[in-house]
């Protein structure tokens, strides 16, 4: 069985090192088969290396390393990994799995609602503020964890609130978070320490606590035990065992600040935290709301590092519009982008989705005009990516379908940058499929075409044969048409297409506010102009238009 060896940091309090020393052997009797040792970094015996040396002595070569510690901070994260490099550098061949840190954890709450009930002793909740008072960190992680466990510990369990505190290193300090509850109305207060054992930091709640309560005297001041030894923190401290046997020791980096920029730390982001690195999280694991905006962004410096030779151009169809209904692979590479630039029919509600310093390039939007070159386009993608970035041109529909897509691709083939095409959901079938319209079906239609409606029939540089396509029985579906049908109508009517044809025409399809207006091929270019239709619209025209199923 892999020996667990327990790290704490040490301290100065006998007590503190007398709690530690039990709660090693309460894991010992409770952990049947499993060798467990503890030992300390600094101040107080046994030292950490004794502590491994035991157990190597006894044969173990692969250990499980649990840093007593309840939030992720410089002890667990660095202190502790740096100690046990030392102790791998004095017994080669040794090996050692690290265990996350004990909290936050559902186990704790629990221990921290009994310590504020005894301290309670029978005085309602509801009229009692609980200030849960964490260690303090220069991490700002770290500290978010102790304001964290401070609303777990509030949520449900009847108190009138519970307010986060530090006694080091970061605010509010007692009296300030003792103030802000006063200020709050409290008349009572528990001051719950957030700390295993008794130590320096936690006498000074006490005396801070003191000190407060000496000046106020109407408020009810009381300081709840520490967690301490005690059957729930072995248990913990054995769930944690397991886990890093099993190799899974997530941590809550998430908003660590030497990964994510946050304001005023600077400095830390891309920095590795050596000797304790964070491994990068697979692509797509840190979604964060990000919205569009042009050019403000996050810049991490390990961002542009780790992806320099990963740069290139995804042209992605979004989907008619909706979040979910681009390709599961359009979405991966989304996840995975580094730039997206998007137009304005594309599904801009996956922007919230992206991962936290993804720059955002809103194509419909001015740097010089009312929309944005297809030639500025084309140099944006082109630059994002020889910058060695993944860029993602995110298109609505289909990148081909009257999409402009192939000139960007020819664009970044000239540029020599790689440059892949996901093909996406046209609107020209969504839309009337949305609608309820089967663009073929049996018996009644056995083509459709999709048709630009952009350049009016007559049109010298118009590419479509109008005539034709009057003469043919298949469904139409006209894109690009609302100012058009007018003419276009009237000119499949001249060729031949029967006045009662039916059409459909479909607004915004997909979206909460799609609008159908059905009509006559006759009559529809008025109908849809009385109904005010808009653009994003197209037109599904023939017997197939008639087959309307119901909306769902
Ligand atoms: N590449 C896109 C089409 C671009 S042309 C695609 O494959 O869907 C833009 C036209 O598409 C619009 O003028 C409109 O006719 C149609 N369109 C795009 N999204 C639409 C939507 N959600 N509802 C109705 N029509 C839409």
């Amino acid at each position: 069985m892999t020996a667990l060896v327990i790290v704490g940091h040490g301290t100065r309090s006998t007590a503190g090192v007398d709690q530690f020393t039990a709660l090693v052997e309460r894991v010992r009797r409770r952990a049947a088969g499993i060798e467990v040792e503890g030992g300390f970094i600094e101040l107080s015996r046994p030292p950490l290396t004794d502590a491994v040396g035991t157990l190597v002595g006894r044969g173990h070569r692969k250990l499980v390393a649990l840093p007593l510690v309840l939030t992720a901070a410089g002890h667990g994260k660095g202190d502790i990994p740096a100690a046990m490099a030392r102790e791998q550098d004095r017994h080669p061949g040794l090996a050692y799995s690290y265990g996350r840190p004990l909290g936050p954890h559902p186990v704790l709450n629990d221990v921290l609602e009994q310590r504020v009930d005894a301290a309670l002793a029978g005085a309602d909740r509801a009229g009692t503020w609980v200030a849960l008072i964490g260690r303090g960190s220069t991490d700002p992680d770290a500290n978010a964890e102790v304001a964290k466990v401070a609303r777990l510990l509030w949520e449900g369990r009847g108190y009138a609130g519970v307010e986060p505190g530090f006694i080091s290193l970061a605010e509010p300090s007692v009296p300030a978070v003792l103030d802000r509850l006063r200020r709050l109305g409290a008349r009572r207060i528990v001051v719950a320490p957030y700390f295993l054992f008794a130590g320096v930091l936690p006498d000074r709640i006490v005396a801070e606590s003191a000190a407060y309560a000496a000046a106020h005297p109407d408020l009810d001041v009381r300081v709840a035990d520490l967690i301490g030894d005690c059957d729930a923190l072995a248990d913990l401290v054995l769930e944690r065992y397991a886990e890093a046997l099993r190799g899974d020791i997530r941590m809550n980096c998430d908003t660590c600040a030497y990964r994510v920029l946050m304001p005023g730390f600077a400095d830390k982001v891309g920095r590795p935290q050596t000797p304790h690195d964070h491994p990068d999280d697979p692509v797509g694991g840190h979604h964060h709301h990000h919205g569009p905006h042009d050019h403000a962004h996050h810049d991490h410096a390990h961002h542009d590092r780790d992806h320099h030779d990963h740069g290139g151009v995804a042209l992605v169809g979004g989907g008619p519009g909706p979040d979910d209904l681009i390709t599961v692979r359009g979405r991966a590479l989304l996840d995975a982008a580094d730039v997206v630039v998007v137009d304005r029919l594309a599904p801009r509600g996956l922007l919230a989705g992206l991962r936290p310093g993804v720059l955002v390039v809103d194509a419909a939007k001015v740097p010089r005009g009312p929309a944005m070159e297809q030639d500025d386009i084309n140099a944006t993608v082109v630059e994002h990516a020889r910058a060695g970035r993944r860029v993602v041109r995110l298109k609505g529909g289909d990148p081909y379908v009257f999409g402009r897509g192939h000139e960007e691709v020819q664009a970044c083939l000239a540029a020599g940058v790689p440059v892949t095409v996901v093909p996406g959901v046209s609107s020209a079938l969504a839309g009337p499929a949305l609608a309820g319209v089967p663009v073929t079906h049996r018996g009644v239609a056995h083509e459709f075409t999709v048709v630009s409606g952009h350049l009016p029939p007559g049109h010298p540089q118009s590419l479509v044969d109008w005539p034709a396509l009057a003469r043919a029985r298949g469904t139409l579906v006209l894109l690009m048409a609302v100012e058009t049908i007018g003419k276009i109508t009237a000119t499949l009517i001249e060729h031949g297409r029967a006045p009662d044809t039916p059409v459909l025409a479909v607004q915004d399809a997909g979206h909460a506010d799609q609008r159908t207006v059905p009509g006559r091929l006759d009559e529809i270019a008025a109908v849809t102009a009385r109904a005010g239709l808009r653009p994003p619209a197209l037109f599904v025209v023939g017997p197939v238009a008639a087959l309307r199923a119901p909306a769902p």
